[in-house]
């Protein structure tokens, strides 16, 4: 088998050293890791179907994976086999004279897209998540990240046009428009079935995402940024509440604990706007009177220091705790968050003496979906410190216990909730069928959902 793989990718491109093993063993989390038998680094979409027919013959598991970069041991091989590394995937192409979608391949990260695309005078609706600068749009859509823009936009389908996707079995398949041979990747919504849908989210169970087509927009002329403090959680939740009421927000974001202390009192709310200057403009002062409403007092100057250090912003953790990190999310209406927030405080109180002694740090927060709320608690520990690392790991199985029997959705979740998403019985049901048809030997990334 290890001959074959590199007959297709080259020797220099499959690896069974240690060193290399190790380092795909994990993601950037805290999940424990697994050494997979070899790695291989295609450089195509053809060198990728071909991998996978080599895996199919052999019943190998295949664990693709993008940059690595969940919390959720999402790319962790369970199961050993062949992990597929696709950032040699890195084609970008503008279809159309106009740039009104963009083609990238599944190992583009978010930043270069964004690059391209400002050279040509346009820009993607999703910036991609806080990792945009490492993540790729194959990994993030195979776990349908939240995304900058998220409060604007939605989740990832939103812009997604179609897909292409290697399954199991080598063959390839074209999602939305593209399905007809004759035409490109322009409309998700067409055909019957939604077959895009399919691929978002399924943590590379159903099949690998070679390639993406996304909607373009023009660039934006304005921002403004704006940072709130809120004496309750309940204020802080109808003020979120009245910008997706009035679709005002380009992005949301709430802090519970810690809350920054240029911010003060039980929460803080950050919002950013985009648009033309007289949107914003006039967005703002919308939202100045929502946020009056819900009694915020203004904090000057913090949404825009924060929105413009995003991605140096969990380094204050990692140095007071890091680098272990795992977190738990999932989407909960707005107006419940409150309740379900209260209820992860109150987790933590009652292991305050026992998170204080080895040193664990968590994060509870908030980020506004066009329509619902994503509540994410992040935990951080030392590594090093095995005690730590151990319970780390139980809180976050018994958090994602609270969180999904309260009635939170897990999005992004890694192995560590489909123990709970199979109590779902029909829904499950339905998925098992579904990846029994698409990959009968169960060899994509097996264990995983
Ligand atoms: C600093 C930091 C900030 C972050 N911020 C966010 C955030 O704002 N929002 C958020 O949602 N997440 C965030 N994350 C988590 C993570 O970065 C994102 O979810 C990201 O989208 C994952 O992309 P990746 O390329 O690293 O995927 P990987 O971690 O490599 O893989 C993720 C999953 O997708 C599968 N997969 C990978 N590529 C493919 C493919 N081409 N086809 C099919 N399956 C595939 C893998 O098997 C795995 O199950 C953050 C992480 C860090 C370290």
């Amino acid at each position: 088998m290890y001959s074959l793989l590199a007959g297709i990718v080259g020797p220099e491109n499959v690896s069974r050293e240690d060193f290399e093993l190790w380092c795909y063993s994990r993601d950037a989390g805290s999940v424990f890791p697994q050494l997979p038998e070899c790695v291989v680094t295609p450089k195509s979409k053809k060198q990728v179907a071909e991998v996978l027919k080599v895996a199919d013959r052999y019943k190998k598991p295949v664990i693709p994976r993008g940059a690595g970069s969940s919390m959720c041991g999402a790319p962790v091989p369970l199961k050993r086999g062949i992990v597929i590394d696709l950032t040699g995937l890195k084609r970008i192409k503008i279809q159309d004279e106009g740039g009104l979608f963009v083609r990238a391949e599944a190992g583009v990260i978010w930043t270069e897209i964004i690059e391209v695309l400002k050279q040509r005078g346009r820009g993607i609706g999703l910036e991609g998540p806080w990792s945009a600068p490492s993540a790729t749009v194959g990994g993030s859509i195979a776990v349908g990240a939240i995304c900058m823009g998220t409060a604007k936009y939605g989740g990832l389908g939103t812009q997604i046009l179609g897909l292409e996707v290697a399954l199991a079995d080598g063959s390839i398949v074209k999602t939305g428009s593209a399905a007809n041979p004759k035409n490109e990747m322009v409309m998700r919504d067409c055909n019957g079935a939604d077959l895009t849908g399919l691929f978002i989210g399924s943590h590379g169970t159903l099949g690998i995402i070679t390639e993406v087509s996304l909607k373009t927009y023009p660039l934006h002329q304005a921002e403004a940024y704006y940072a709130y403090s809120f004496e309750s959680l309940e204020d802080a939740a109808k003020a979120v509440y009245g910008l997706a009421k009035d679709e005002i927000a380009f992005d949301c974001r709430m802090f519970v604990y810690p809350v920054p202390e240029e911010i003060g009192g039980r929460a803080g709310v950050v919002y950013m706007l985009k648009g033309s200057t007289s949107q914003v403009q006039e967005l703002g002062e919308k939202s100045k009177k929502i946020m009056r409403l819900a009694h915020g007092k203004n904090i000057p100057k913090f949404g825009e220091q924060y929105y413009k250090g995003r991605f140096t912003a969990r380094v204050k953790a990692f140095g007071e705790a890091g680098p272990g990190w795992l977190e738990v999310a999932g989407y909960i209406p707005i107006l419940r968050y409150p309740d379900i927030a209260k209820e992860i405080i109150n987790f933590w109180e009652k292991r305050e003496e026992e998170a204080k002694k080895l040193n664990v740090k968590w994060s509870l927060g908030a980020l506004l979906e066009t329509h619902s709320i994503n509540i994410p608690v992040a935990i951080f520990c030392n590594e090093v410190k095995r005690e730590a690392w151990q319970r780390i790991n139980n809180y976050w199985h018994e958090l994602a216990e609270l969180m999904y029997e309260g009635g939170v959705s897990p999005y992004w979740i890694g192995h560590i909730s489909s123990h709970i998403v199979k109590r779902w019985g029909s829904y499950y049901q339905l998925y098992k069928r579904i990846k029994k048809t698409l990959d009968p030997d169960n060899t994509l990334n097996p264990g995983m959902l």
